[in-house]
């Protein structure tokens, strides 16, 4: 009982672990080309079968080619370069044949004719430093053309130089490079020496990124130099588009990118202005606009700015209301009403130290304008009339009261019941 338990517990986890690896199998197939070096394409539709002799497909762990058994040269050798690839291996130097070649096939080894021309690597050697292994396989002959020694050794060679200067800033590439044209075939081989050398390359932003991160913005770099002595060391004087290569290859390069973004990347010339993506066609009227907006905000801004600058300068009082201005003319009362305060203070007992009154002053004047009329009248009677001596005397005890007040009579003595 127990035991056939087991075994049927044995029998599902056997059945669960086959399911996951079927199931993982196929999505990692999806998304991991067969090579690195083909995962942007097969340009020319090459295939491992030897009847297609003048397209053979090789794949190696270091680089992917289309051998032409006819020419006795690579149709295109394709490499995808990152640093990783890059180490400290010297140089080996093992020109040889390419082992792999079908039986029956021609050889090139290390010592056939080239005529003049360098044993020029496709591949080069400094971009597979990585290993022996690797450095050694970029001098099988599969990887070799006859390259002009000027072409080689001064225009292709800073190209690749530049090329691993991209890796070194953290790029990773894929290249494709090859001849084109025949000029002769030369030696017992009859190797055909191309009238043009051409490379085409795909920068991408950083290693590890796919297919679907190729973009129309993504930089690709082709040249055709001529397979000649006097070429310019400067590749840059070589720069095409990658169409054109096409053109003069026949090779569909990047077949695997979306049509197109294909057709925006390879009509590219690098280093000249790239072309106005459609999405973008009304960019700079954008930017006209934003420009347009902005210059009148600012002139906007500039104008209230002076405005309110003039406003200041021509008058700077206003910011006073005129009204506040005359308010303290309608005031000769506070010196009066702020030093004593006799209407509403209540009135000592004694005589108090202040000066007259306004009320004093004013019955003063009343009682003086009262004798005057008097004094008229008695002049105009002859005759005196005793009520103005009267009147005379109150008069004098009045001035007397208010404008000299009797010192010893102290608010202080006051308080002090
Ligand atoms: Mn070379
Ligand atoms: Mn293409």
């Amino acid at each position: 009982m127990l035991r056939s338990f087991l075994h049927a517990s044995k029998l599902v986890a056997g059945l669960f672990v086959l399911l996951t690896l079927s199931y993982s199998g196929p999505v990692r197939s999806q998304d991991t080309p067969t090579s690195w070096h083909l995962m942007l394409g097969n340009p020319s539709g090459a295939t491992s079968n030897p009847t297609d002799a003048n397209n053979y497909l090789m794949v190696k762990p270091q680089y992917a080619l289309s051998y032409n058994n006819s020419k006795r040269i690579p149709n295109w050798v394709s490499w995808q370069l990152n640093r990783s690839w890059l180490g400290s291996v010297r140089r080996q130097n093992d020109f040889r044949l390419d082992p792999s070649l079908p039986q029956g096939w021609y050889r090139v080894d290390g010592r056939d004719d080239f005529g003049g021309y360098d044993r020029g690597h496709m591949i080069p050697s400094a971009d597979r430093t990585r290993s022996l292994k690797d450095n050694s396989a970029t001098f099988l002959m599969t990887n070799i053309i006859p390259q002009s020694r000027d072409n080689n050794q001064e225009t292709w060679r800073l190209l690749e130089q530049y090329c691993r200067e991209l890796v070194n800033q953290g790029h990773e590439l894929y290249i494709l490079s090859g001849g084109a044209g025949q000029k002769y075939a030369i030696g017992r081989g009859k190797i055909t020496i191309p009238a043009t050398t051409w490379k085409v390359i795909l920068v991408l932003e950083r290693p590890g990124l796919m297919v679907r991160d190729v973009t129309t913005q993504t930089r690709t770099i082709a040249v055709s130099v001529p397979n000649e002595q006097g070429v310019n060391p400067n590749w840059r004087s070589y720069l095409t588009s990658v169409d054109q290569v096409e053109s003069l290859t026949g090779y569909d390069f990047f077949s695997n990118v979306p049509p197109h973004i294909q057709k925006v990347i390879e009509a590219r010339i690098d280093g000249k202005p790239r072309p106005i993506a459609p999405g973008l066609r009304y960019r700079p009227t954008l930017l006209l606009i934003g420009v347009g907006i902005a210059a009148t905000v600012i002139v906007g801004l500039i104008g209230y700015g002076l405005d309110r600058l003039q406003k200041r300068a021509t008058s700077p009082k206003p910011q006073l209301p005129p009204k506040l201005k005359p308010a303290p003319e309608p005031t000769p009362i506070p010196p009066a009403t702020s030093v004593p305060t006799p209407p509403s203070a209540p009135k000592p007992k004694g005589n108090t130290p202040t000066p007259p009154s306004r009320p004093a002053v004013r019955a003063i004047e009343r009682i003086e304008e009262n004798l005057q009329r008097r004094a008229e009248q008695a002049q105009t009677e002859a005759s005196v009339d005793p009520k103005a001596a009267e009147l005379d005397l109150e008069l004098a005890i009045l001035k007397l009261q208010l404008s000299d007040p009797k010192p010893s009579d102290r608010p202080s003595d006051k308080d002090v019941p």
